[in-house]
C-alpha cells in the first residue's frame, strides 16, 4: 500500500486516508461524500469541527433568489435556483469527562478514514487522547442507503483506553447551519443565510423531527431521527427539540474495556406539495423502515446492492494501480450520484458538494448517462425522466424565446433555467439535441418500449420541433442553425456549430422514426404527416461546414479563419484563460476551451472518415487549452481512436484523477461527475474503441503500452457481458442473457456465454500530435511507485 502525493493511500477498493489534515478537510469532504442520489452527506467529521464546508443535500430541494444583471434584455431568466444545506444529521459530538473531541486539540495518535466501494459506507478509526491525557477509541461508520432511499444511518461507538470514564454525547439535526458562503452575489448570500423557516419540531424517547420550509421557493423539508443505545448500564438520556436544532443527549459511565455503541437512523424527505403532519409522517415511516432493517440489515442491504452493481459494471487495470482506484472511486461516485435520484436531476457535482449551485448541466446526459446507460440502466431511465418531468418548463421557455417545442435549460434544478449568461447558456441549445441523443442511447442500449411510449417519443418530437424552429434554408438549400453556442465556451454565437448541426440532425431523424413508432403520442401533440416530413427535411439538408484548404471541419463556420490565440505569449498562471482574459477576445480568436469538434468526433463518428478524424484531431488538439474538466475524457477517446495510445493515456489519467489530484484546484465545491464519467469514457470509448452509433455495440480495442490487462463488464439489451484485453488479443463472453451480436475491429461476432478471443491488429504509427505550450496533459509516468501491485 502506497501514499501517494496527493495525500490518499492507493488501494484498488477504497479511499483511505490517514492521519489529520485540516487544511485537506473540504476537499476529503467532497471525496468522502455519501449520497444515495436523493440524499447527500458530505464527508464532515462527526463532531462537526474543524470542518471544511458541511453540507447534507436532498436532490431537487433548492432556495430561488432574484438574478443579478446589470442591462436588462428580453426573455433573461429571472429566478435563480441554489441548492440549500439541509437539516444536518450527521452530527454527533461527544464529551470525555467534560472534554469535547476536537481534532484541534489533545492528540490522535491514530485517525483513519475509508470509504468503501464494495460495502458502500465510510469509516473512520480515532485514538485521540485529550489535552489533559484521557484516550478513547471513537469508532464511525456511516452510510446512505441504497435499498431504502430516504434512510441514512451512524454507527457510532466509543471505547475509552485506559481507566472507565464518564461520556456524554450530543445527537443532533441542525438546520440553518452557519456556513461561510463562497458567492459574490449578495443576494445569493441572503438567500442563503438561514434558509429554512421552522415549522414544526417534536422529540420523544432516542427519537426527534423538524420540519423547515425554504422562504421563496417554498419547499418543505423533514428530518428526523432515531437511535439506539447500547451500553452496560448507568445511563442518563434527554431529549428535547427547538426550532432549529433537535438533540438526544446520552450520559453515561462506562467502564474500562467496555464500549459506548449508538445507532442513529435519520430519515429523510421533501415535497412542493405535501403538508407539514403528510411530510412528518413519510420521514417518519423511512426511519421506522430504517429501524427494522436495523444496522446490521442496512449494511447487508448495501453490500448486496453494490455487488449486483460492481459484478455488471466493474473495470479492471492491470499495471497501474493509482488509475485502477481512481476508476473504481469514479463508478462508485457515479452510482451515488444516479442509483436512486428517480425523476431528480443528476446535479453537476452530484449530491456531493454546493458547486455550480447544485445544477444539472448537459453533463449528466452527455457525460454521465452514458455510463449509467451500460451499468445501471435504470437509472439513465430514471435522470432521462426527470427530464421528461420538466417538458412544460422547457415548452415555456422555447415559447418565450419565440421557438416551438421544447428548449431545455442550460443549468437549472427544477428545470427552469437559471443561466445569468446568455451567450453561454440560452444559445448553448446543443443542449436539447444531448437529451434527445441521451433518450437514443438508452432506447437502443435496453429497448425499453414503455420508457419510449410515456417519455422518450415524446423529448425527441419536441426537441426536433425545436430545430426546425431554429434552423432555416439558405439559398443553396442547405439547412443552417445559425448563432448558437457549442460545447466549446470560449466561442459563442457562432453559426452552424458542428457538433450542435450533427446533434440535431441525429435528433430530427430519430424524432421522425419514433412518430412511425408511436403514432398515438404524435397525433396527441399533433405531430402532423407535413411536420414529420419537415424533420427529415431538415436532418437530410443539415449544413455541415467543412473548410476545404486546410482539410479540416471548422468548429462553427468561419472558425478556422480567426485569428490565432499566442500561446507562446500566454504564462501558465493565465490559466484558466476565462480568468484572465475578457471573453469577446476568447470569442473571436481560435482558442478552445473543451472538446467541440472533438466530441463530435466521438459521438457522432459515423459522420466522418477515418482521415477526417486524424486531421480534425491533430488540428484542435493544437488549440484546446482543457480549461473544462469535461475535456480530457473526450480528447482521451479520440487520442485512442487515431492511434496515439500515450496521449490517450494521458488524458485518461487526467480525467480519472481530477478529483482526487484536484487538478482545478476546487473540489472542496464538490466532485466534477462529468469528468469522473470521463474515466469511464476514456476506457470503454478510448481504449477499447466501444461505439454505439445507429444503436450497434462496435469494439476495435488497443492497450496502451503502460497497461498490461483490462477487463470490464457493462450490459446491453438485457445481457451482461464482459470483455478483456490483453496485448494481443481481447475475449469478450456473454455473462447472463441472451448472446449479443458485436463488431470486433470491423468484424462482427456473436458473443455467448463461451468465451470468443480475436486478435488485435497491428497499429499503424501516427505522426505525432502537438498541444497549446504548457497545456499538454501531464505525462503520466509508467514507473511511479503507485503503478505497482498492492503490496
Ligand atoms: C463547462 C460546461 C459545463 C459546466 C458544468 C463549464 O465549465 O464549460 O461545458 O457544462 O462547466 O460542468
Amino acid at each position: 500500500m502506497t501514499k501517494h502525493k496527493h495525500g490518499y493511500e492507493t488501494t484498488p477498493w477504497e479511499l483511505r486516508w490517514r492521519g489529520m489534515d485540516v487544511e485537506a478537510l473540504q476537499r476529503t469532504e467532497s471525496t468522502f461524500a455519501l449520497s444515495n442520489g436523493h440524499i447527500g452527506l458530505r464527508g464532515t467529521l462527526e463532531e462537526s469541527e474543524p470542518r471544511g464546508l458541511p453540507g447534507t443535500y436532498l436532490n431537487g430541494f433548492y432556495e430561488q433568489h432574484e438574478l443579478p444583471y446589470a442591462e436588462a434584455g428580453y426573455g433573461y431568466p429571472e429566478a435563480g435556483e441554489t441548492v440549500v444545506n439541509v437539516t444536518d444529521g450527521k452530527i454527533i459530538r461527544l464529551l470525555v469527562e467534560d472534554e469535547p473531541l476536537d481534532m484541534r486539540y489533545g492528540n490522535a495518535s491514530k485517525h483513519d478514514r475509508v470509504l468503501d466501494f464494495r460495502a458502500g459506507t465510510l469509516t473512520r478509526t480515532t485514538e485521540w487522547s485529550s489535552p489533559t491525557g484521557r484516550r478513547v477509541r471513537v469508532r464511525t461508520e456511516r452510510l446512505v442507503s441504497f435499498t431504502q432511499r430516504a434512510v441514512a444511518a451512524i454507527r457510532y461507538e466509543v471505547t475509552p483506553l485506559d481507566d472507565g470514564m464518564q461520556l456524554v454525547v450530543q445527537s443532533d439535526l441542525l438546520a440553518n447551519e452557519p456556513i461561510e458562503s463562497d458567492t459574490s452575489d449578495p443576494r445569493v448570500a441572503a438567500a442563503l443565510e438561514a434558509p429554512l423557516v421552522s415549522e414544526f419540531a417534536a422529540a420523544e424517547g432516542y427519537h426527534a423531527v423538524l420540519v423547515h420550509r425554504t422562504r421563496v421557493s417554498g419547499l418543505r423539508m423533514a428530518a428526523a431521527m432515531d437511535h439506539q443505545v447500547e451500553v452496560s448500564d448507568g445511563m442518563r438520556t434527554q431529549i428535547h427539540a427547538e426550532d432549529d436544532l433537535a438533540r438526544l443527549t446520552v450520559a453515561v459511565d462506562v467502564p474500562p474495556g467496555e464500549t459506548l455503541t449508538i445507532t442513529k437512523f435519520l430519515g429523510y424527505g421533501w415535497s412542493a406539495q405535501r403538508s407539514i403532519p403528510a411530510l412528518r409522517a413519510q420521514v417518519e415511516a423511512a426511519l421506522a423502515g430504517g429501524r427494522q432493517t436495523g444496522w446490521e440489515g442496512l449494511k447487508a442491504e448495501q453490500r448486496e446492492f453494490l455487488d449486483v452493481f460492481w459484478s455488471s459494471a466493474d473495470i479492471e487495470i492491470d499495471g497501474d494501480i493509482e488509475l485502477q482506484q481512481a476508476v473504481r472511486f469514479a463508478l462508485f461516485h457515479l452510482l451515488q450520484a444516479g442509483a436512486r435520484g428517480e425523476s431528480r436531476a443528476i446535479p453537476g457535482k452530484g449530491l456531493t458538494g454546493p458547486g455550480y449551485d447544485g445544477h444539472a448541466f448537459w453533463d449528466s446526459e452527455s457525460f454521465v448517462l452514458p455510463v449509467l446507460t451500460y451499468t445501471i440502466p435504470d437509472a439513465a431511465r430514471d435522470a432521462l425522466r426527470w427530464r421528461h418531468s420538466t417538458l412544460d418548463k422547457a415548452r415555456d421557455r422555447a415559447r418565450q424565446l419565440g421557438l416551438r417545442g421544447a428548449a431545455f435549460p442550460w443549468r437549472s434544478i427544477s428545470g427552469a433555467e437559471c443561466s445569468a449568461y446568455w451567450p453561454a447558456g440560452t444559445a448553448a441549445f446543443h443542449v436539447s439535441a444531448d437529451i434527445a441523443d441521451a433518450v437514443i442511447r438508452y432506447l437502443a442500449a435496453t429497448g425499453d418500449a414503455d420508457f419510449d411510449r410515456d417519455c422518450g417519443a415524446e423529448i425527441l418530437f419536441e426537441t426536433a420541433r425545436l430545430w426546425a424552429s431554429l434552423g432555416h434554408y439558405d439559398r443553396h438549400n442547405r439547412f443552417r442553425i445559425d448563432g448558437v453556442t457549442g460545447p466549446d465556451e470560449y466561442s459563442a454565437i457562432a453559426d452552424n456549430n458542428v457538433y450542435t448541426n450533427l446533434m440535431a440532425q441525429r435528433n430530427l431523424a430519430a424524432a421522425a422514426h419514433a412518430a412511425g413508432r408511436h403514432p398515438a403520442v404524435a397525433s396527441r401533440l399533433e405531430v402532423s404527416t407535413g411536420e414529420i416530413a419537415d424533420w427529415r427535411a431538415a436532418a437530410a439538408g443539415m449544413y455541415i461546414p467543412y473548410d476545404e484548404e486546410l482539410g479540416v471541419h471548422p468548429q462553427s463556420e468561419g472558425f478556422t479563419q480567426h485569428m490565432e490565440w499566442d500561446f507562446a505569449g500566454t504564462p501558465r498562471e493565465h490559466y484558466p484563460l476565462l480568468l484572465h482574459y475578457p471573453y469577446f477576445d476568447l470569442y473571436r480568436k481560435q482558442v478552445i476551451k473543451q472538446a467541440d469538434l472533438v466530441l463530435a468526433l466521438h459521438v457522432c463518428g459515423d459522420s466522418f472518415t477515418a482521415e477526417e478524424k486524424a486531421r480534425d484531431f491533430a488540428y484542435y488538439e493544437a488549440r484546446t487549452v482543457r480549461d473544462s474538466s469535461l475535456s480530457a475524457g473526450t480528447q482521451s477517446v479520440i487520442a485512442a481512436e487515431v492511434g496515439q495510445l500515450d496521449l490517450a493515456y494521458d488524458y485518461l489519467a487526467e480525467a480519472a484523477l481530477t478529483d482526487l489530484h484536484d487538478v482545478h484546484n476546487n473540489v472542496r465545491n464538490g466532485l466534477h461527475m462529468a469528468s469522473l464519467a470521463g474515466a469511464w469514457i476514456g476506457i470503454i470509448a478510448g481504449f477499447a474503441g466501444m461505439r454505439d452509433h445507429a444503436g450497434k455495440l462496435t469494439f476495435a480495442p488497443r492497450l496502451p503500452d503502460q497497461l498490461d490487462r483490462i477487463a470490464f463488464r457493462m450490459c446491453f439489451r438485457g445481457s451482461a457481458f464482459e470483455v478483456e484485453i490483453r496485448r494481443d488479443e481481447v475475449s469478450y463472453r456473454v455473462t447472463s442473457g441472451k448472446p449479443l451480436e458485436l463488431t470486433h475491429h470491423g468484424q462482427a461476432i456473436m458473443v455467448g456465454d463461451d468465451t470468443i478471443t480475436k486478435p488485435i491488429p497491428k497499429l499503424e504509427s501516427a505522426p505525432p500530435i502537438t498541444q497549446p505550450s504548457g497545456r499538454e496533459p501531464t505525462r503520466r509516468d509508467a514507473h511511479t511507485p503507485n503503478r505497482g501491485p498492492e503490496k
